[in-house]
């Protein structure tokens, strides 16, 4: 594969970022990978495990001479990171983010970008619910799409690039609008999120069931809800936090649809939850069809992850 960038900064050192940098080493689509994470300990690991090939205490430096820049810290420091880069990012050179949602660090970074350089923000929607250096895998964007939210004057051909270099990751792409992206997220991972935080620890606060039972007779619906519901706080704090709008809008739907279903079993009516479950269960295949799941009963995990 081609290289398509010279020299690769990375912000922020963790799932995301091990993941770019195993991916495109494995491609060969950078010439060279540096990095800055926040501690001195994650730094010491993404050079160890030679996810980069240097790492700077600043983010200031590392972005220094670099033809793309990747945010790929929590949201809520996005801003503060941009400001910090701004005055050290090299003529011509795109600067980009994976956060999860698009709007507010648009807000928070666009600002910040001088003139010279092109901002694309980007989110690619692939992850797990684990976190840190050792984290990351180069397979992890395989055929999951990286959705870009380029504002309307930004230069196409950067945009081109930068796409070219998320296909290479194995991603597909596409462009939407970034509040349209994210009530997107909203519905297919924000809200269900919190669905599984409220659900697990529903399921802690019952004292009429021991906590041995949930642990010990954790059936399929429930062991994955505590997956969801063991992904990152600070990640997740800084999702909704920064989703505010469109989360409280399909919570506030996900709410009014419960009590309907809450009702139909008070009154015993067969009919409408048979309904209900017969159109969710078309919504599951056409996920399968669609290539984004597997159909095996245990997700395709296998014996190794998640039991
Ligand atoms: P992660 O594994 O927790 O890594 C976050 C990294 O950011 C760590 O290296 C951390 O450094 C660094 N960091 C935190 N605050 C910082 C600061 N103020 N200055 C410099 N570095 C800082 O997180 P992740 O899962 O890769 O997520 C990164 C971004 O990707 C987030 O914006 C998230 O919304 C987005 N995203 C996540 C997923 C997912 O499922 N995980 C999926 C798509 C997009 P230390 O280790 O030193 O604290």
């Amino acid at each position: 594969m081609t290289q398509l960038y010279n020299k690769v900064a990375l912000i922020g050192l963790g799932l995301i970022a091990g993941s770019m940098a195993l991916a495109m080493r494995r491609a060969g689509l950078a010439g060279e990978i540096v990095g800055h994470a926040r501690s001195a300990e994650t730094r010491a690991t993404a050079l160890d495990i030679g996810l980069v090939d240097a790492v700077f205490e600043t983010a200031a430096e590392a972005v220094e001479g670099a033809d793309l820049v990747v945010l790929c810290v929590p949201v809520g420091v996005m801003g503060t990171v941009a400001q910090e880069i701004a005055p050290h990012l090299a003529q011509g050179a795109t600067v980009s983010d994976v956060g999860s949602v698009k709007k507010a660090i648009i807000d928070a970074v666009q600002p910040h970008m001088p003139d010279h350089v092109h901002f694309i923000p980007a989110h690619p929607l692939a992850g797990t619910e684990h976190s840190g250096p050792r984290a990351g895998f180069a397979d992890l964007f395989q055929n999951r799409w990286c959705l870009f939210t380029p504002l309307p004057e930004t230069d196409r051909a950067s945009i081109e690039r930068l796409q070219k270099l998320w296909s290479a990751m194995g991603a597909n792409v596409e462009e939407m609008d970034a509040a349209h992206h994210d009530l997107v997220l909203a519905v297919t991972s924000h809200t269900p999120h919190l669905i599984a935080y409220t659900m697990v620890g529903v399921a802690d606060d019952l004292q009429r069931v021991a906590n041995k039972e949930v642990i010990d007779f954790s059936a399929a619906g429930f062991r994955d809800f505590t997956r969801i519901a063991a992904s990152d706080p600070t990640m997740w704090r800084d999702v909704f936090l920064n989703n505010k709008e469109a989360t409280l809008e399909i919570l506030g739907r996900f709410t009014e649809e419960l009590f309907d279903l809450q009702r139909a079993i008070r009154r015993g009516d067969g009919e409408q939850l048979f309904d209900h479950f017969t159109r969710t269960r078309a919504i599951r295949r056409s996920i399968i069809d669609a290539g984004q799941d597997t159909a095996a009963p245990d997700f395709g995990r296998g014996p190794k992850e998640g039991d």
